[in-house]
Protein backbone atom coordinates (compact mmCIF):
# COMPACT_ATOMS: atom_id res chain seq x y z
CA UNK A 1 0.00 0.00 0.00
CA UNK A 2 3.02 2.14 -0.60
CA UNK A 3 1.02 4.25 -3.16
CA UNK A 4 -1.75 5.45 -0.26
CA UNK A 5 1.49 6.49 1.67
CA UNK A 6 2.92 8.55 -1.35
CA UNK A 7 -0.38 10.44 -2.07
CA UNK A 8 -0.71 11.52 1.15
CA UNK A 9 3.17 12.81 1.42
CA UNK A 10 2.89 13.83 -1.81
CA UNK A 11 -0.31 16.13 -0.88
CA UNK A 12 0.95 17.65 2.08
CA UNK A 13 3.80 18.62 0.34
CA UNK A 14 1.78 20.19 -2.69
CA UNK A 15 0.07 22.34 0.09
CA UNK A 16 3.05 23.72 1.79
CA UNK A 17 3.60 24.50 -1.67
CA UNK A 18 0.45 26.74 -2.17
CA UNK A 19 1.12 27.90 1.23
CA UNK A 20 4.39 29.23 0.67
CA UNK A 21 5.67 27.41 3.50
CA UNK A 22 9.20 27.81 2.56
CA UNK A 23 8.84 31.48 2.80
CA UNK A 24 6.67 31.86 5.33
CA UNK A 25 8.39 29.13 8.15
CA UNK A 26 11.90 29.08 6.53
CA UNK A 27 13.86 26.71 8.63
CA UNK A 28 11.14 25.31 10.50
CA UNK A 29 11.14 21.80 8.73
CA UNK A 30 7.24 21.87 9.22
CA UNK A 31 7.32 19.59 5.90
CA UNK A 32 9.76 17.33 7.08
CA UNK A 33 8.13 17.20 10.52
CA UNK A 34 4.68 16.02 9.30
CA UNK A 35 6.25 13.41 6.40
CA UNK A 36 7.54 10.61 9.25
CA UNK A 37 5.58 9.79 12.09
CA UNK A 38 6.20 10.81 15.44
CA UNK A 39 6.95 7.67 16.82
CA UNK A 40 6.24 4.04 14.88
CA UNK A 41 5.15 0.95 17.40
CA UNK A 42 5.74 -2.50 15.25
CA UNK A 43 5.23 -5.67 17.26
CA UNK A 44 4.24 -9.42 17.58
CA UNK A 45 1.54 -10.93 19.33
CA UNK A 46 1.24 -15.08 19.74
CA UNK A 47 -2.32 -16.30 20.58
CA UNK A 48 -3.40 -19.47 21.37
CA UNK A 49 -5.44 -21.23 18.84
CA UNK A 50 -8.87 -22.88 20.70
CA UNK A 51 -7.64 -26.74 19.29
CA UNK A 52 -3.75 -26.42 19.60
CA UNK A 53 -0.87 -24.51 18.28
CA UNK A 54 0.09 -21.00 18.74
CA UNK A 55 -0.99 -18.24 15.77
CA UNK A 56 1.64 -15.09 15.03
CA UNK A 57 0.20 -11.29 14.03
CA UNK A 58 2.13 -8.33 12.76
CA UNK A 59 0.69 -5.68 15.32
CA UNK A 60 0.90 -1.47 14.68
CA UNK A 61 0.18 1.62 16.23
CA UNK A 62 1.38 4.47 14.85
CA UNK A 63 1.28 7.60 16.36
CA UNK A 64 1.58 10.36 13.66
CA UNK A 65 0.80 14.08 15.35
CA UNK A 66 0.37 14.94 18.76
CA UNK A 67 0.62 19.10 18.22
CA UNK A 68 -3.10 19.66 18.48
CA UNK A 69 -3.90 17.01 21.32
CA UNK A 70 -3.87 13.24 22.29
CA UNK A 71 -3.10 10.95 19.11
CA UNK A 72 -6.48 9.47 18.07
CA UNK A 73 -7.43 6.80 15.62
CA UNK A 74 -9.02 3.31 14.98
CA UNK A 75 -7.66 0.16 14.53
CA UNK A 76 -7.74 -2.05 11.16
CA UNK A 77 -7.82 -5.66 11.12
CA UNK A 78 -7.17 -6.69 7.11
CA UNK A 79 -4.93 -8.98 5.91
CA UNK A 80 -3.20 -6.20 3.86
CA UNK A 81 -2.69 -3.87 6.98
CA UNK A 82 1.28 -3.05 6.86
CA UNK A 83 3.64 -0.44 8.04
CA UNK A 84 2.81 2.09 4.89
CA UNK A 85 -0.92 1.67 5.03
CA UNK A 86 -0.83 1.80 9.25
CA UNK A 87 0.97 5.38 8.56
CA UNK A 88 -0.92 6.49 5.33
CA UNK A 89 -3.99 6.09 7.39
CA UNK A 90 -2.23 7.66 10.44
CA UNK A 91 -1.51 11.00 8.64
CA UNK A 92 -4.72 11.31 7.12
CA UNK A 93 -6.06 11.41 11.01
CA UNK A 94 -4.09 14.06 11.66
CA UNK A 95 -5.29 16.19 8.62
CA UNK A 96 -8.88 15.00 9.49
CA UNK A 97 -8.93 16.13 13.16
CA UNK A 98 -7.34 19.15 12.48
CA UNK A 99 -9.66 20.24 9.27
CA UNK A 100 -12.90 19.14 11.58
CA UNK A 101 -11.41 21.30 14.52
CA UNK A 102 -11.54 18.59 16.82
CA UNK A 103 -8.57 18.29 19.89
CA UNK A 104 -6.55 15.69 18.70
CA UNK A 105 -3.62 14.71 16.76
CA UNK A 106 -3.57 11.60 14.43
CA UNK A 107 -2.96 7.59 14.77
CA UNK A 108 -3.58 4.38 13.60
CA UNK A 109 -3.60 1.06 14.63
CA UNK A 110 -3.71 -2.38 12.46
CA UNK A 111 -2.81 -6.06 12.88
CA UNK A 112 -2.49 -7.74 9.95
CA UNK A 113 -5.67 -10.72 9.86
CA UNK A 114 -8.59 -11.62 8.41
CA UNK A 115 -10.84 -11.28 11.61
CA UNK A 116 -13.17 -14.11 9.91
CA UNK A 117 -10.45 -16.71 10.32
CA UNK A 118 -10.09 -16.54 13.64
CA UNK A 119 -13.10 -17.52 16.61
CA UNK A 120 -14.52 -14.90 19.02
CA UNK A 121 -12.01 -16.60 22.16
CA UNK A 122 -9.35 -16.37 19.92
CA UNK A 123 -10.21 -12.84 18.81
CA UNK A 124 -10.67 -11.95 21.95
CA UNK A 125 -7.11 -13.22 23.33
CA UNK A 126 -5.17 -11.27 20.13
CA UNK A 127 -7.19 -8.11 21.34
CA UNK A 128 -6.03 -8.13 24.73
CA UNK A 129 -2.72 -8.98 23.87
CA UNK A 130 -2.36 -6.10 21.37
CA UNK A 131 -3.49 -3.49 24.50
CA UNK A 132 -1.51 -5.10 26.85
CA UNK A 133 2.08 -4.10 24.90
CA UNK A 134 0.44 -0.80 24.11
CA UNK A 135 -0.56 -0.07 27.90
CA UNK A 136 2.06 2.62 28.10
CA UNK A 137 1.32 3.99 25.07
CA UNK A 138 -2.83 4.55 25.20
CA UNK A 139 -4.04 6.20 27.80
CA UNK A 140 -7.44 8.63 27.60
CA UNK A 141 -4.76 11.74 27.49
CA UNK A 142 -1.90 10.10 25.30
CA UNK A 143 -3.71 7.91 22.73
CA UNK A 144 -7.20 7.09 22.30
CA UNK A 145 -7.95 4.12 19.75
CA UNK A 146 -11.52 3.28 18.18
CA UNK A 147 -13.10 1.04 15.60
CA UNK A 148 -11.81 0.83 11.69
CA UNK A 149 -12.52 -1.90 9.30
CA UNK A 150 -12.66 -5.39 10.55
CA UNK A 151 -12.56 -4.11 14.38
CA UNK A 152 -16.43 -2.60 15.75
CA UNK A 153 -17.37 -1.85 19.67
CA UNK A 154 -16.78 -5.00 20.74
CA UNK A 155 -12.89 -5.20 20.59
CA UNK A 156 -13.64 -1.80 21.88
CA UNK A 157 -14.67 -3.22 25.06
CA UNK A 158 -11.85 -5.73 25.33
CA UNK A 159 -9.61 -2.95 24.63
CA UNK A 160 -11.48 -1.05 27.69
CA UNK A 161 -11.17 -4.23 29.77
CA UNK A 162 -8.08 -5.08 29.53
CA UNK A 163 -6.55 -1.52 29.92
CA UNK A 164 -8.39 -1.09 33.45
CA UNK A 165 -6.73 -4.40 34.38
CA UNK A 166 -3.09 -2.44 34.34
CA UNK A 167 -4.21 1.01 34.83
CA UNK A 168 -7.16 2.82 36.53
CA UNK A 169 -10.06 2.19 35.20
CA UNK A 170 -10.76 4.95 32.29
CA UNK A 171 -13.58 5.21 29.98
CA UNK A 172 -11.95 7.52 27.68
CA UNK A 173 -8.80 5.45 26.73
CA UNK A 174 -10.68 3.98 23.79
CA UNK A 175 -14.31 5.47 22.22
CA UNK A 176 -16.56 3.51 20.17
CA UNK A 177 -17.24 1.46 23.26
CA UNK A 178 -20.63 -0.08 23.18
CA UNK A 179 -23.59 1.55 24.99
CA UNK A 180 -24.07 -0.09 27.74
CA UNK A 181 -20.29 0.41 28.34
CA UNK A 182 -19.79 4.02 28.09
CA UNK A 183 -20.38 4.41 24.31
CA UNK A 184 -22.20 7.44 23.05
CA UNK A 185 -25.81 6.80 21.10
CA UNK A 186 -25.01 7.38 17.57
CA UNK A 187 -21.57 6.15 17.43
CA UNK A 188 -21.76 3.54 15.49
CA UNK A 189 -23.85 5.22 12.54
CA UNK A 190 -21.89 8.08 13.05
CA UNK A 191 -19.21 8.19 9.98
CA UNK A 192 -22.12 7.03 7.17
CA UNK A 193 -24.67 9.70 8.30
CA UNK A 194 -21.62 12.02 8.23
CA UNK A 195 -21.33 11.11 4.79
CA UNK A 196 -24.53 11.97 3.62
CA UNK A 197 -24.31 15.12 5.64
CA UNK A 198 -21.53 16.17 3.73
CA UNK A 199 -23.05 14.62 0.20
CA UNK A 200 -25.88 16.73 0.99
CA UNK A 201 -23.98 20.16 1.23
CA UNK A 202 -22.02 19.57 -1.64
CA UNK A 203 -25.69 18.31 -3.70
CA UNK A 204 -26.68 22.23 -3.01
CA UNK A 205 -23.79 23.97 -4.60
CA UNK A 206 -24.29 21.93 -7.45
CA UNK A 207 -27.99 22.30 -7.47
CA UNK A 208 -28.51 18.46 -7.62
CA UNK A 209 -32.30 17.44 -7.21
CA UNK A 210 -34.05 14.40 -6.70
CA UNK A 211 -30.28 12.37 -7.38
CA UNK A 212 -29.30 8.81 -7.04
CA UNK A 213 -26.23 7.31 -5.16
CA UNK A 214 -24.69 4.32 -5.72
CA UNK A 215 -22.42 2.99 -2.54
CA UNK A 216 -19.54 1.15 -3.09
CA UNK A 217 -18.37 -0.96 -0.16
CA UNK A 218 -21.28 -2.25 2.52
CA UNK A 219 -19.59 -2.31 5.86
CA UNK A 220 -19.96 -0.06 8.85
CA UNK A 221 -19.76 3.26 6.82
CA UNK A 222 -20.93 2.12 3.87
CA UNK A 223 -24.13 0.29 5.25
CA UNK A 224 -25.32 3.52 7.60
CA UNK A 225 -24.67 5.92 4.48
CA UNK A 226 -27.02 3.94 2.73
CA UNK A 227 -29.67 3.39 5.14
CA UNK A 228 -29.25 7.23 6.46
CA UNK A 229 -30.20 8.14 2.43
CA UNK A 230 -32.74 5.89 2.42
CA UNK A 231 -34.56 7.05 5.74
CA UNK A 232 -33.88 11.28 4.12
CA UNK A 233 -36.10 9.71 0.96
CA UNK A 234 -32.83 9.52 -1.09
CA UNK A 235 -32.60 6.90 -3.78
CA UNK A 236 -29.47 4.64 -3.07
CA UNK A 237 -29.74 2.50 -7.07
CA UNK A 238 -26.36 1.08 -6.85
CA UNK A 239 -24.62 -0.62 -4.01
CA UNK A 240 -21.39 -3.27 -4.41
CA UNK A 241 -19.55 -5.24 -1.72
CA UNK A 242 -16.19 -7.01 -2.01
CA UNK A 243 -18.16 -10.02 -3.46
CA UNK A 244 -20.21 -8.02 -6.28
CA UNK A 245 -23.06 -5.85 -6.30
CA UNK A 246 -26.48 -5.10 -6.76
CA UNK A 247 -28.47 -2.16 -8.57
CA UNK A 248 -31.87 -0.82 -8.95
CA UNK A 249 -32.48 2.07 -10.92
CA UNK A 250 -35.79 2.65 -8.67
CA UNK A 251 -34.00 2.84 -6.14
CA UNK A 252 -33.06 -0.59 -3.47
CA UNK A 253 -35.10 -0.86 -0.37
CA UNK A 254 -31.94 -0.64 2.05
CA UNK A 255 -33.20 -1.80 5.21
CA UNK A 256 -34.32 -5.08 3.59
CA UNK A 257 -30.82 -4.99 2.17
CA UNK A 258 -29.28 -4.88 5.22
CA UNK A 259 -31.05 -7.64 7.02
CA UNK A 260 -30.17 -9.89 3.47
CA UNK A 261 -26.46 -8.94 4.06
CA UNK A 262 -27.06 -10.06 7.87
CA UNK A 263 -28.73 -13.31 6.80
CA UNK A 264 -26.12 -13.89 3.54
CA UNK A 265 -22.50 -12.03 4.33
CA UNK A 266 -23.18 -9.98 1.64
CA UNK A 267 -25.19 -8.07 -0.64
CA UNK A 268 -25.21 -10.75 -3.89
CA UNK A 269 -28.02 -12.31 -5.40
CA UNK A 270 -30.24 -9.69 -3.38
CA UNK A 271 -34.08 -10.44 -4.23
CA UNK A 272 -35.08 -6.43 -4.38
CA UNK A 273 -32.19 -6.15 -7.41
CA UNK A 274 -30.42 -6.98 -10.57
CA UNK A 275 -26.42 -8.14 -10.28
CA UNK A 276 -23.99 -5.11 -10.96
CA UNK A 277 -20.29 -5.54 -12.10
CA UNK A 278 -18.85 -2.44 -12.01
CA UNK A 279 -20.25 0.43 -9.71
CA UNK A 280 -17.67 2.42 -9.91
CA UNK A 281 -18.96 3.14 -13.99
CA UNK A 282 -22.60 2.95 -12.75
CA UNK A 283 -24.59 5.63 -14.34
CA UNK A 284 -25.87 7.34 -10.86
CA UNK A 285 -25.35 11.64 -9.55
CA UNK A 286 -23.62 10.55 -6.45
CA UNK A 287 -20.64 7.71 -6.16
CA UNK A 288 -19.86 7.41 -2.36
CA UNK A 289 -16.78 5.06 -1.74
CA UNK A 290 -16.88 3.37 1.31
CA UNK A 291 -14.67 0.59 0.24
CA UNK A 292 -11.68 0.53 1.11
CA UNK A 293 -7.90 2.56 -0.31
CA UNK A 294 -7.08 3.61 -3.81
CA UNK A 295 -10.73 1.98 -5.65
CA UNK A 296 -10.79 5.11 -8.02
CA UNK A 297 -7.38 4.84 -10.43
CA UNK A 298 -6.15 6.37 -13.33
CA UNK A 299 -7.86 3.56 -14.71
CA UNK A 300 -11.46 4.29 -13.92
CA UNK A 301 -11.85 7.51 -13.44
CA UNK A 302 -12.29 8.27 -17.35
CA UNK A 303 -15.94 5.79 -16.64
CA UNK A 304 -17.42 7.43 -14.05
CA UNK A 305 -20.76 8.75 -14.96
CA UNK A 306 -21.27 10.88 -11.18
CA UNK A 307 -20.81 14.38 -10.67
CA UNK A 308 -20.30 14.04 -7.40
CA UNK A 309 -18.29 11.87 -5.32
CA UNK A 310 -18.12 11.80 -1.14
CA UNK A 311 -15.25 9.91 -0.14
CA UNK A 312 -16.89 7.74 3.28
CA UNK A 313 -13.51 5.67 2.70
CA UNK A 314 -9.77 6.56 4.00
CA UNK A 315 -7.62 7.46 0.71
CA UNK A 316 -10.32 5.71 -2.20
CA UNK A 317 -9.11 8.00 -4.72
CA UNK A 318 -5.51 8.00 -6.32
CA UNK A 319 -3.29 11.35 -7.42
CA UNK A 320 -3.67 10.42 -10.72
CA UNK A 321 -7.52 9.69 -10.17
CA UNK A 322 -8.09 13.13 -8.72
CA UNK A 323 -6.90 14.76 -11.42
CA UNK A 324 -8.45 13.21 -14.08
CA UNK A 325 -11.82 13.74 -11.84
CA UNK A 326 -10.71 17.66 -11.61
CA UNK A 327 -10.48 17.82 -15.41
CA UNK A 328 -13.42 16.24 -16.04
CA UNK A 329 -15.21 18.70 -13.39
CA UNK A 330 -16.65 15.53 -11.15
CA UNK A 331 -16.61 17.34 -7.56
CA UNK A 332 -15.01 15.22 -4.50
CA UNK A 333 -15.78 15.91 -0.68
CA UNK A 334 -12.17 14.29 0.52
CA UNK A 335 -11.99 11.95 2.88
CA UNK A 336 -10.27 13.80 5.75
CA UNK A 337 -13.79 15.84 5.69
CA UNK A 338 -16.31 13.87 4.76
CA UNK A 339 -15.67 10.67 6.18
CA UNK A 340 -14.90 12.85 9.88
CA UNK A 341 -17.95 12.30 11.03
CA UNK A 342 -16.90 9.15 13.19
CA UNK A 343 -13.82 10.51 14.86
CA UNK A 344 -16.07 13.72 15.89
CA UNK A 345 -18.71 11.31 17.94
CA UNK A 346 -15.64 9.95 19.18
CA UNK A 347 -14.94 13.29 20.61
CA UNK A 348 -18.15 13.60 21.83
CA UNK A 349 -18.10 9.96 23.97
CA UNK A 350 -15.18 11.07 25.14
CA UNK A 351 -16.06 14.15 26.44
CA UNK A 352 -19.69 12.66 27.76
CA UNK A 353 -17.14 9.40 29.29
CA UNK A 354 -14.76 12.80 31.33
CA UNK A 355 -18.57 14.45 32.17
CA UNK A 356 -20.21 11.48 32.98
CA UNK A 357 -23.34 12.79 32.04
CA UNK A 358 -24.81 11.00 28.35
CA UNK A 359 -26.47 12.71 25.19
CA UNK A 360 -29.72 11.86 23.63
CA UNK A 361 -28.98 10.41 20.48
CA UNK A 362 -30.55 13.56 18.50
CA UNK A 363 -28.46 15.62 20.78
CA UNK A 364 -25.61 13.69 19.49
CA UNK A 365 -26.89 13.59 15.39
CA UNK A 366 -27.22 17.61 15.39
CA UNK A 367 -24.11 18.33 17.12
CA UNK A 368 -22.20 16.33 14.55
CA UNK A 369 -23.76 17.77 11.48
CA UNK A 370 -23.24 21.38 13.00
CA UNK A 371 -20.00 20.64 13.13
CA UNK A 372 -19.22 18.94 9.86
CA UNK A 373 -21.38 21.61 7.79
CA UNK A 374 -19.15 24.37 9.61
CA UNK A 375 -16.12 22.89 8.07
CA UNK A 376 -17.69 21.86 5.05
CA UNK A 377 -18.04 26.10 4.49
CA UNK A 378 -14.75 26.60 5.64
CA UNK A 379 -13.16 23.96 3.15
CA UNK A 380 -15.73 25.20 0.30
CA UNK A 381 -14.58 29.18 1.38
CA UNK A 382 -10.92 28.18 0.99
CA UNK A 383 -10.79 26.00 -2.27
CA UNK A 384 -13.07 29.76 -4.01
CA UNK A 385 -10.09 31.84 -2.50
CA UNK A 386 -7.50 29.87 -3.20
CA UNK A 387 -8.56 28.17 -6.52
CA UNK A 388 -7.97 25.12 -5.83
CA UNK A 389 -9.88 22.00 -5.05
CA UNK A 390 -11.98 20.71 -2.07
CA UNK A 391 -9.14 18.21 -1.19
CA UNK A 392 -6.49 20.76 -1.38
CA UNK A 393 -8.47 23.37 0.58
CA UNK A 394 -9.54 20.51 3.37
CA UNK A 395 -5.95 20.36 3.48
CA UNK A 396 -4.22 23.96 3.67
CA UNK A 397 -6.72 24.06 6.10
CA UNK A 398 -5.31 21.44 8.31
CA UNK A 399 -1.76 22.32 7.82
CA UNK A 400 -2.66 26.10 8.40
CA UNK A 401 -3.73 24.68 12.17
CA UNK A 402 -1.17 22.40 12.61
CA UNK A 403 1.84 24.59 11.79
CA UNK A 404 0.25 27.67 13.69
CA UNK A 405 0.38 25.23 16.67
CA UNK A 406 3.85 23.64 16.05
CA UNK A 407 5.69 27.18 16.51
CA UNK A 408 3.90 28.08 19.27
CA UNK A 409 4.71 24.81 20.80
CA UNK A 410 8.27 25.37 19.97
CA UNK A 411 10.80 22.46 18.44
CA UNK A 412 9.22 19.30 20.07
N1 LIG B 1 -11.53 4.82 12.10
C1 LIG B 1 -12.27 6.03 11.97
C2 LIG B 1 -11.60 6.98 11.00
O1 LIG B 1 -10.83 6.58 10.16
C3 LIG B 1 -12.63 6.65 13.31
C4 LIG B 1 -11.47 7.02 14.17
C5 LIG B 1 -11.85 7.47 15.59
O2 LIG B 1 -13.02 7.52 15.92
O3 LIG B 1 -10.92 7.74 16.33
O4 LIG B 1 -11.86 8.15 10.99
Amino acid sequence: MANVLENAISLVERTGEILNFGKRFQGQAIIERLRIPDKVIMFRATVQLDRSGLKVFNCYRIQHSDVLGPYKGGIRFHPEVDTDEVTALALLMTLKTAVVNIPYGGAKGGITLDPKMLSVTELERLVRKYTFRLVNDIGPNIDIPAPDMGTSAREMAWIFDEYRKHRDSALGVVTGKPVSLGGSLGRKEATGRGVVCAMLEAAKDLNLKNFTVAVQGFGNVGSHAALYCFEQGIKVTAVQDIAGGVCNPEGLNVPELVKYCDQTGGVVDFPGGKPLDDIVAYPCDVLMPCAKESMITAENAGQIKAKLIVEGANGPTTEEADRILDERKILVVPDILANAGGVIVSYFEWVQNREGFYWEEEDVNNRLFTRLRKAYASVKETAAAKKVTLRQAAYCIALEKITQAMISRGVQ
